[in-house]
This record gives structure tokens, sequence and C-alpha cells, in this order.
């Protein structure tokens, strides 16, 4: 998967580069669109967009789960939106790639794919944590490559997760990758360098911190404090939105993540965990859902058959799920 590594990395830096500007417009004061409906929004549908550019290029049978579609950017109602979006994306292309309004709605639409069990297809997050983004927070861009419904390739960049968690005032802009059977790794934005990354050598539950959602209504943080109090856990829950979570844990930063369900029939989605949990699997960690089951990206563009997410050092991963099976039963 050489070249599809290749060209994840440049089509998630390059998006991750586009929200990074479309924040700096946003604290710098500036409205950077008079009629749009939020700078997230364009930023998203920009990051969707590059991605998609990028994947057609190089792989132009790959069929591609994205998150968005471009039925907000059509007609008149969408002309100041779709105007925004089409000149960020052109920003990130020469004069010669530079893409038609038609061209930028049917690029974004390359994510309608249905997913499934056989072939290969990409997954998208154009902004994970989109909350985050806005206040500044973590935000990710996420993509994988599916082959027969198991991930193979996840590449994940976080524009505002520092280089190094122990200097959380140190350069930010961390990009992640895995590919399966070949470890995980990490790199900052503006060095091509990459460095493995690896779990946290903690021996027992007593010592791991949590990561979790800041939004309560993605994961309950009072089932994840009466887990803690099970597994001896003392450390205050580090909170972030987005799949950095996944990376965090990764890198060591913190130990299990948890992401426990608030809603009878919320589904999660699959662009929202392939990346990440390949990330987990191949820096030494395990996960499953709350049930214990792996995670099953081979039924369509959700995770139907699963319930939540638990994600931790595979050594410690079987306690905690005993510890998690032992709050959800009782509710
Ligand atoms: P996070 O930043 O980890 O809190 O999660 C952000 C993601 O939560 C978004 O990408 C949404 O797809 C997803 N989401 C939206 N509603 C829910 C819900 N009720 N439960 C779990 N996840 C949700
Ligand atoms: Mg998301």
């Amino acid at each position: 998967l050489a070249l599809e590594r290749k060209v994840a990395i440049q089509a998630v830096l390059q998006a991750s580069k586009v929200c990074q500007s479309v924040f700096k417009n946003l604290v710098s004061g500036e409205t950077i669109t008079k009629n749009d409906k939020s700078p997230v929004t364009v930023a998203d549908f920009s990051a969707q967009a590059v991605v998609n550019t990028y994947l057609r290029q190089h792989f132009p049978t790959d069929p591609i789960v994205g998150e968005e579609d471009s039925k907000d950017l059509r007609g008149e109602t969408g002309k100041a939106l779709r105007e925004k979006v089409h000149e960020l994306t052109n920003g990130v292309f020469s004069s010669s790639e530079q893409l038609t309004e038609d061209k930028l709605l049917e690029a974004i639409d390359r994510g309608n794919y249905a997913g499934g069990a056989t072939g290969r297809h990409w997954a998208l997050d154009p902004i994970d944590g989109t909350k985050g983004f806005l206040r500044g927070g973590q935000y990710a861009v996420c993509l994988a490559l599916i082959v027969n419904g198991e991930v193979q390739l996840g590449v994940m960049g976080c524009p505002n997760l520092p280089v190094d968690a122990k200097q959380p005032d140190g350069p930010r802009g961390s990009l992640f990758i895995a590919v399966k059977g070949e470890g995980a790794f990490q790199r900052s934005f503006t060095d091509s360098n990459e460095t493995p990354i690896k779990f946290s050598d903690i021996k027992s539950t007593q010592e791991a911190t949590f990561c979790e959602s800041v939004e309560s209504g993605h994961s309950s943080h009072s089932d994840s404090a009466k887990i803690a109090e099970l597994l001896g856990i003392t450390r205050e829950p580090v909170r972030m939105d987005s799949q950095a979570k996944y990376c965090s844990i990764s890198r060591g930063d913190g130990d299990i993540y948890l992401r426990l369900p608030v809603s009878e029939t919320y589904v999660e989605k699959i662009w929202d965990h392939a990346s990440g949990s390949l990330l987990v699997t191949e820096a030494g960690g395990a996960v499953s859902d709350v049930n214990g089951n792996k995670l099953d990206f081979s039924v369509g563009r959700t995770l139907l058959k699963n319930k939540g997410v638990i994600a931790s050092k595979a050594t410690i991963h079987s306690e905690v799920l005993k510890a998690v099976h032992e709050v959800l039963s009782k509710k």
C-alpha cells in the first residue's frame, strides 16, 4: 500500500491546512463568508473536496464513503457557500488542476458510496470534531482504506494536537499513520520524518488515564466515572473532541478511550472510527464495542452491528471491558 499511504498523507495534510486557514480567518475576526452557514461548514466541504480529488487522481475507480454530500451547495440557496468552498478548494491545486464548480460538486459527491464487505473503498471524515474546531480545540481529518471489510490503512491529521504532549505549548500539527501489520507512526505537519508510536507501558489499570469526548451527548461521562472507580483510576479524565482521542492513547498520552452510548438509537459511523481503530491496534492496543465485539466495518456506512467503543492498551482491555459490562448491565 505504499502509494495509497503516500497519497493519503498528502491528501490529509492538504485538507488539514485548508481547515487551519479557515480557522485563522475566523479568529482574526474577519467574516470569512457573508452568507454561508458557518465556517466549519466551509472547511468541512472543502476538506472533503480536496481529499476526494487527490483520491480520484490516483485511484480513479476507488469508491469513497464520505460524511458530506453536495446538497447544501447546489442551486441559488447554496451559491454563497459553494463559491467559498470553490475558492478554498482550488487554493490547494495548481493552475492546471483547478476544478470547475461542477467538478467540485462531483468531487464531494464521490463520497456517496454505500460501503460494504467486498472490494476496497475509502472512508473519510473531512472534519471530525466540528465542535472542537470551533472552540480552537481538537479536531481531525480522518481517512481510511477498507479492503473486504477490514481497515488496512489509516491516516489522521490533527492540526491542534501538540507534536509532543509533554510540551503542550510547543509546536502543533500532528499526523498519524497506520498500515495493517506495519505499525503506527507519527510525524509533524512540517517534517516528513516519521516516528513509531506505541501505548504507554502502564502495568495496571490504576495507573491509567481515561480519554473521552468533551460532549456528554456523545459519550456518557457519568458511566465513565463509575467505570474509573471500578478500575481504581484516580486521575481526572482527559476530555477532547474528535479522533484525536485515538491518536493520544496510541502514543501513550492517555491509556483508555471510552465511548459509552447515551442514546438507544444512535449508530456510529465508519468514518468516525476506521482510521483511529487501526492506529490503536497497530500501536499495541485493542478495540471493541461495549459488548466486546470487534468493530465491523463491512456492513455499510455505519457500524450497525456495534454499540459504543472501548479502546485501550491491549493488556488491560479485558479488564476494562469487564468494568464496562458491570456498570452498563446495571442500567
Ligand atoms: P467526539 O468529538 O468524539 O465527541 O465525537 C464527534 C462525533 O460524534 C461526530 O463525528 C458525530 O458523528 C458523532 N455523534 C453525533 N451524535 C452522537 C451520539 N449521540 N452519540 C455518539 N456519537 C455521536
Ligand atoms: Mg466525525
